[in-house]
C-alpha cells in the first residue's frame, strides 16, 4: 500500500493503549492525519484479546484487569466502551491452602491459630491501622519480634519464590516498587486492587481499540516494523526515504529501535500456556498464585474475568517467566529497573533528544513498570502538549 507521505502529519509506532491514544487524540482533537504503524499482525499491543478455538475469550498476552484512580483515564476509555464491574481477587496457593493476596487480615486467621492471629491482627492494626499498606520489606524491619516473625511467614510464603521465578532474583535485589504492588493489607479486603475504577471492557479489549481507532484521520498499517520505513539519517528522519518533519512517536522498545548501538536493555518475557478443559470452571479466583511451587508464576482463568458463560468448557493460562534475550519471536513484558539498567535507558533516550518532535512513549519506550491506566494517562498528557504546541 503506497501512500502520498504528504498525506501524514503524524506517524505512531506501536498500536497498544499508547500508541492508540495518542493516534486517536492527533487525529480528533489536534486534526492531524495520522499513520499508525505495528508490527503485529493486529492492533491492542498486550492488552489485545480473542476468542481461542474453544469460543473463549482469552487475552493473548497476559490477564489483562483495568483499575484505576485517574478519572481521565477511565473516562476516555468509557467513550469507547462500556464496562463489565469486575473486582479480580487473587488467592496464593500455600502448599494447597487457598489465602488471599495480598496478604491480609483474613490471610492471617487462615494461617495463624485464632489466639496468634487476634494477637497479630491487633499489633498490626495498632502499629500500621486499619486499611493500611506497608511493603513486605518495610514489615520485615518491624521492631516488634512477632510482626518480624510474620512478616518473615509472608516473606518465605507469599513473595521468595514467586519473585525469584517472575525475575530471577530475590525480592531484596528488585526494585522494591516492584513488590510494594503487592503490599500486606491491614484490612479484609480480598480484592487485589482498592483503585475507584475497575473493570474489564465490556466486549473485550480488542473492539475498544477497533472504535478508538476508528477515526478517518487515522490509517493503520499493520505487519510492519517501523524500522522498515522510518530512518535516521544525520539529524533528520527519513520516512519511506524522504525527509519526514512532522511529529512521529515510538512506543516499542527503544534499544531494538537504534539496533542495540549502546547494548541490550535487560527485559523478562513470558511464556504463556493455554490449556482448555471440558468443564464450566478450573478454579475458584480468576488468578490463583503460585507462591511457593511449581514452575510456573500463575494461573488466570478468563471467564471469571469476561464474564463469558460457558457450562462446558474453560480456558486458563500459565506464565513462565524468562529472561529475554531478543530471539525470534520473544516480546519484552517487563523493564528490569535499576540504576544501571536505567542509566542506559536514559543514554538511548539522550540519543532520540536530537531528533526533532520525536516522541517516546510507553511502557516499553520509556522502561518503566506502567499499568495501563497510566499509559492512557500519559498518552493524553502528550497529545495535550502536542496540540498546545500547535494552538500557540
Ligand atoms: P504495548 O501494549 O506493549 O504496545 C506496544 C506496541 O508496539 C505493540 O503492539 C508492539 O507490537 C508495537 N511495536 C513495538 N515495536 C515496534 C516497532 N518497531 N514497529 C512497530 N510496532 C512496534 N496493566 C494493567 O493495567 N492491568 C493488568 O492487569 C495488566 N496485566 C498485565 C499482564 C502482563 C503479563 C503484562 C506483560 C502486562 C500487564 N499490564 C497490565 C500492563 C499493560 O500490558 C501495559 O501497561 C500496556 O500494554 C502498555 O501499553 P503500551 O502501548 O505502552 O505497550
Ligand atoms: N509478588 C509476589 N507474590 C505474589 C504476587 C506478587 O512475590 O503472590 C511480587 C513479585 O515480585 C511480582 C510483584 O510482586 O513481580 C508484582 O506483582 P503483580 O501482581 O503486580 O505483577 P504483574 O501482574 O504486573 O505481573
Amino acid at each position: 500500500m503506497t501512500k502520498d507521505i504528504e498525506k501524514y502529519d503524524c506517524i505512531v509506532a506501536g498500536a497498544g493503549f499508547a500508541g492508540a491514544v495518542a493516534a486517536r487524540e492527533l487525529a480528533e482533537r489536534g486534526n492531524k492525519k495520522v499513520l499508525l504503524v505495528e508490527k503485529r499482525s493486529h492492533i491492542g499491543g498486550n492488552s489485545y484479546d480473542e476468542l481461542d478455538d474453544a469460543g473463549i475469550l482469552i487475552h493473548k498476552y497476559g490477564p489483562h484487569i483495568f483499575h484505576t484512580n485517574l478519572a481521565r483515564a477511565y473516562n476516555y476509555l468509557s467513550r469507547f466502551t462500556q464496562w463489565r464491574d469486575y473486582q479480580h481477587e487473587v488467592a496464593g496457593n500455600v502448599y494447597g491452602k487457598l489465602i488471599p493476596v495480598p496478604f491480609n487480615l483474613n490471610s492471617l486467621h487462615m494461617v495463624y491459630e485464632s489466639e496468634k492471629a487476634d494477637r497479630l491482627e491487633k499489633m498490626l492494626v495498632e502499629t500500621y491501622g486499619m486499611e493500611k499498606k506497608v511493603t513486605i520489606l518495610e514489615l520485615k524491619k518491624d521492631e516488634s519480634p512477632e510482626l518480624a516473625e510474620l512478616a518473615d511467614y509472608v516473606y518465605r510464603n507469599v513473595f521468595l519464590y514467586y519473585t525469584q521465578k517472575q525475575w530471577g532474583l530475590a525480592p531484596e535485589e528488585i526494585d522494591p516498587a516492584v513488590t510494594a504492588r503487592v503490599p500486606v493489607f491491614v484490612s479484609r479486603d480480598n480484592r487485589y486492587f482498592q483503585d475507584t475504577y475497575q473493570g474489564i471492557p465490556k466486549d473485550g479489549y480488542t473492539p475498544l481499540f477497533e472504535k478508538m481507532l476508528d477515526h478517518p484521520n487515522i490509517e493503520v498499517l499493520l505487519n510492519t516494523d517501523i524500522k522498515d520505513v522510518l530512518g535516521f539519517e544525520g539529524g533528520g528522519l527519513m520516512f519511506r526515504g524522504m525527509p519526514f518533519s512532522g511529529t512521529v512517536i515510538f512506543t516499542g522498545a527503544v534499544d531494538e529501535l537504534f539496533d542495540y548501538r549502546l547494548g541490550q536493555l535487560p527485559y523478562r518475557t513470558l511464556d504463556f500456556l493455554f490449556e482448555t478443559y471440558d468443564m464450566e470452571w478450573f478454579q475458584k479466583y480468576g488468578t490463583v498464585n503460585y507462591t511457593v511451587d511449581q514452575d510456573y508464576t500463575r494461573i488466570t482463568e478468563f471467564k471469571h474475568l469476561s464474564g463469558q458463560v460457558n457450562r462446558n468448557k474453560t480456558t486458563i493460562m500459565k506464565e513462565y517467566p524468562r529472561a529475554y534475550t531478543g530471539a525470534e519471536g520473544q516480546i519484552p513484558y517487563y523493564s528490569i529497573n535499576n540504576p544501571a539498567n536505567d542509566g542506559l535507558y536514559e543514554e538511548y533516550r539522550q540519543l532520540t533528544e536530537s531528533f526533532k518532535d520525536f516522541h517516546l512513549l510507553g511502557r516499553l519506550a520509556e522502561y518503566k513498570y506502567y499499568n495501563m491506566d497510566a499509559i492512557v494517562f500519559r498518552a493524553l498528557q502528550l497529545s495535550d502538549s502536542l496540540i498546545d504546541k500547535e494552538e500557540h
